[in-house]
């Protein structure tokens, strides 16, 4: 059991993460302090180690801050100080409280999120508005630090298979320090891993530090994204353009992230936006967005009992085999229960369980996903995108 603070890193994303950082980082420091071993009569070989330690540093550092710090987390029960703006903003059911311009409920985290951008597994929590200079720095360092380790550990592998195969009589370490470190078959095994470990990080890595780059230049979350892309889409049909509130400049979006300080601008609930926008410029959209995917929603009756399985056998092998590739919930349903479906797949549906007491704000909703088979449409609804969807699966 984990307490305090680090019952963040028990989680199997910081193992991974963390068991990586120090198996390719720890491998680099062996092969270092073998080939190119720190000594005073090389000032090369302290700067070498010293900048390969540094990495490490960085790395650590980063992540750590991106872990520790966390997001930011819009508090439970958060209303704005006008009364008038509520209407304007979306209400979150599980925290109880008004989702802030920007946040977004994050059912890992189970909480609101400022700026959401995503929930990352690997540091067990979101990158948001306070972690997400720490965040892109970390995907900054581990490249860098992953890349040098791939040049060392690729050196030491060639001299050790070059000098075992062609001198292996004359072979002595380079500088004859004793260090209790012995270069044979395991450390070469475990050189090989760590290379291909190293190579699959740096270019990994760099392709989300890429993202990250962009999407702090245009001041646009994941999330935004998403929802900038359904606004341009809504608005082409309308006389009035779209304008994003929060891209203030390159610069300004670089600034209100990257600080001196290491903390970024702002509380994380109220943002600088651009002229002719307001605070809830987005939120009002998003709000609309959500209205008409609701009209679009379509009124299904549960006619078998399913009980939230991810393979359910007794539903068919189709529906097992056929299964939706994401890891949204799948939700139990009983007989008689009432669902409005957003989403169709031949053999299964995503929707939303309707309770009596609708309405109601406290009630807790209810969303997964479910086998087709279970339900019914209810007589009178027609879905023209039911049809399409399944022919377009044949
Ligand atoms: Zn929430
Ligand atoms: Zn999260």
């Amino acid at each position: 059991m984990c307490f305090g603070p680090f019952r963040q890193l028990c989680h199997w994303g910081p193992f991974v993460a963390l068991f990586l950082i120090f198996y390719i980082t720890g491998t680099a420091v062996m092969c270092d302090l073998f080939y190119w071993t720190p000594n005073k009569d090389s000032l090369l070989s302290i700067v070498h180690f010293v900048v390969l330690s540094s990495w490490i540093f960085f790395i650590l550092w980063n992540y750590f801050h991106a872990v520790f710090y966390g997001p930011g987390f819009v508090p439970l029960g958060w209303k704005p100080e006008n009364p008038e703006d509520e209407k304007s903003l979306q209400y979150c059911h599980v925290c109880k409280g008004f989702k802030a311009p920007r946040s977004h409920h994050c059912r890992y985290c189970n909480r609101c999120v400022m700026k959401m951008d995503h929930h990352c597994p690997w540091i067990n929590t979101c990158c948001g508005h306070r972690n997400h200079a720490h965040f892109t720095y970390f995907l900054w360092f581990a490249p860098l630090g992953c890349f040098h380790a791939t040049i060392i550990i690729s050196v030491t592998i060639y001299s050790e298979i070059y000098k075992q195969l062609y001198s292996p009589r004359k072979y002595r370490r380079p500088n004859n320090i004793p260090l209790g470190v012995e270069f044979g078959l395991p450390q070469l095994f475990m050189s090989f891993v760590a290379v291909g470990l190293a190579i699959g990080v740096t270019l990994a890595v760099l392709f989300l530090f890429i993202t990250q780059i962009r999407s702090i230049l245009k001041n646009e979350s994941g999330i935004e994204n998403w929802i900038v892309a359904k606004a341009k889409h809504r608005h082409s049909k309308m006389e009035s353009k779209f304008v994003y509130p929060y891209n203030l400049g390159r610069k300004r979006n670089l600034l209100e992230v990257f600080t001196w300080q290491g903390r970024p601008q702002g509380d994380g609930i109220s943002w600088p936006v651009v002229e002719g926008c307001t605070q809830y410029t987005l939120t009002i959209e998003q709000i609309a967005q959500k209205q008409l995917k609701k009209e679009r929603m379509i009124e299904y009756i549960v006619i078998e009992d399913y009980e939230g399985s991810w393979f359910p056998i007794s539903k068919g092998c189709c529906t097992c085999l056929c299964f939706p590739l994401t890891d949204e919930p799948r939700i139990e349903i009983d007989e008689e229960d009432i669902i409005m479906v957003s989403r169709w797949k031949k053999y299964w549906l995503y929707g939303e369980v309707q309770f009596i007491n609708d309405g109601d704000e406290s009630t807790p909703r209810i969303r997964g996903w479910f086998p087709r088979r279970c339900v019914k449409q209810n007589a009178g609804h027609i879905c023209k995108d039911d049809v399409d969807d399944t022919k377009k699966k044949r």
